[in-house]
């Protein structure tokens, strides 16, 4: 079995280095975050993964998972080198690429064996060929240093699961020896049948940013019909129940409510939007920019609507804010809609105070100028309206009668959808719920 190293200890590269040894693998992750590293080496996960920490200990304990900061060592440990660094949004909406540039500067010069550096970050369309040309002009090893792509489609919340039972194995490869690496580095997965595709490098680069765009598509989608049903009267949840049920269109992400977020669907559609452009393809283009504006719609019918419910402005009302992480099931807050519409809130004058199971640390760092409640009951005290913006299980399970007592004002906005509306109402509530009548 090849040895292997993960380059990038974030959500991505630390879940991926944690199932491989899993898998039975020799691993060595790397980061330049010396407390991810220091913190990774003692067993702690450094963000909230379910199912994740358990497993790190396991095979910290088991040997086969290591960690260090050294580029030298990666390159004498292993042959396949996965590359799992951030390629965040630049300045004008493509993706940035210098973490993935230095990476691979920093590894290539120690790089005189034959090797294979497998990318799992999303990149644009092209960029593998040229990093592969610039990785072998850097490496003493030179053309023996082989490049494949290998997107990732975990979901944070569920990345363990995904990564050890993915949907399907992609692999963009110029060589049969890089895809014999690969199909010995993930041989557990193919013999329990999980579907291999193998393709060139450009083809795997789109695989993983198409995916992104239609799932976005999808969310934008309903989201313009929970619009439409605001404005007719119609309602949006048996609308998306009885389109879900063609097996055309299916249920997932056909979910209405504040639109998507986090630190993957954003950035992913932007960046596909900027590569589109630069290849002078205007249908992705027009496609994608409706997807994103739909999207930050979202954000801005929230705001108006608690500016409603307030009687036209916010200023001085007290807002309790339920769920902060771009999801439930994360702490991630990258770009995360809840957020944004509680930073626009206070910046139109609102007290806005905030409760999430395990983000508040996250948010507190990037919004010191909210409040954070240590409970549903403590962030609602006084509360002029309530909003119910990153669906928790936990807050499908509030007691609305038991909230009733400690708010201002009982007013709720649904921003996911998912709260019982009926059980709400009958408790005295004033409900929203986007594109409900
Ligand atoms: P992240 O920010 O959580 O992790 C990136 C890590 O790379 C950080 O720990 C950072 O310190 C490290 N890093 C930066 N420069 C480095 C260098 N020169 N050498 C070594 N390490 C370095 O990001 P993420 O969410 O894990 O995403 C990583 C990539 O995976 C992105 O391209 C993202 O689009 C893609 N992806 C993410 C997910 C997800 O759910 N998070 C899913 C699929 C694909």
């Amino acid at each position: 079995m090849p040895r292997v190293t993960v380059i990038g200890t974030g959500y991505l590269g630390l879940t991926h280095a944690v199932c491989l040894a899993d898998l039975g693998h020799e691993v060595l992750a790397i980061d330049v975050d010396a407390e991810k590293v220091a913190k990774a080496a003692n067993g702690e996960a450094p963000f909230f993964e379910p199912g994740l920490e358990p497993l790190l200990r396991k095979n910290l304990e088991s040997g086969r998972l290591t960690f260090t900061m050294s580029f030298a060592e990666i390159a004498d440990f292993g042959e396949v080198h996965f590359l799992c660094v951030g390629t965040p949004q630049g300045e004008s909406g493509q993706a940035d690429l210098s973490y993935v540039h230095a990476a691979l500067d920093s590894l290539a010069p120690h790089l005189r064996a034959p090797s294979l550096i497998v990318g799992k970050s999303t990149v644009p369309v092209g960029t593998a060929r040229r990093v592969m040309h610039r990785v072998q002009a850097l490496a003493p090893g030179g053309r023996q240093v082989d490049l494949a792509w290998n997107p990732e489609f975990l979901r944070e919340g569920f990345a363990v699961q995904d990564s050890l039972r993915p949907d399907r194995i992609v692999l963009g490869v110029t060589s049969d020896r890089a895809e014999a690496l690969l199909r010995a580095v993930y041989a557990t997965p193919l013999a329990a049948g999980i579907p291999l595709l193998v393709m060139d490098l450009e083809t795997a680069e789109l695989v993983k940013v198409a995916a992104n765009a239609f799932l976005a598509t999808k969310i934008s989608f309903i989201n313009a019909m929970a619009e439409i049903c605001e404005a007719s009267g119609a309602d949006v949840i048996p609308l998306a129940e009885a389109l879900g049920y063609d097996a055309r269109i299916g249920r997932r992400y056909l979910s209405p409510g504040l639109g998507f977020g986090g630190g993957c669907l954003p950035k992913d559609v932007r960046a596909f939007r900027a590569t589109a452009a630069d290849l002078g393809v205007d249908s992705v283009v027009s496609l994608l920019t409706t997807v994103d504006a739909v999207n930050q719609g979202r954000r801005d019918r929230v705001v108006a609507l608690a500016r409603e419910t307030a009687g036209g402005s916010v200023a001085g009302k007290r807002v309790a804010a339920l769920g902060v992480a771009f999801k439930p099931n994360s702490d991630d807050i990258r770009d995360s809609a809840s957020l944004a519409v509680c930073a626009r809130l206070a910046a139109e004058g609102a007290i806005v105070s905030v409760h999430d199971p395990v983000a508040m640390p996250n948010a507190a760092k990037r919004y010191p100028e909210l409040g954070y409640a240590r409970s549903v009951s403590e962030v609602a005290q006084g509360a002029d309206l309530v909003l119910h913006l990153t669906e928790w299980s936990d807050y499908q399970a509030i007691d609305p009668a038991a909230l009733a007592r400690v708010v201002a004002r009982q007013v709720i906005i649904d921003t996911r959808c998912c709260l019982d509306a009926a059980l709400w109402s009958d408790a005295g509530w004033s409900v929203h719920v986007l594109g409900r009548p």
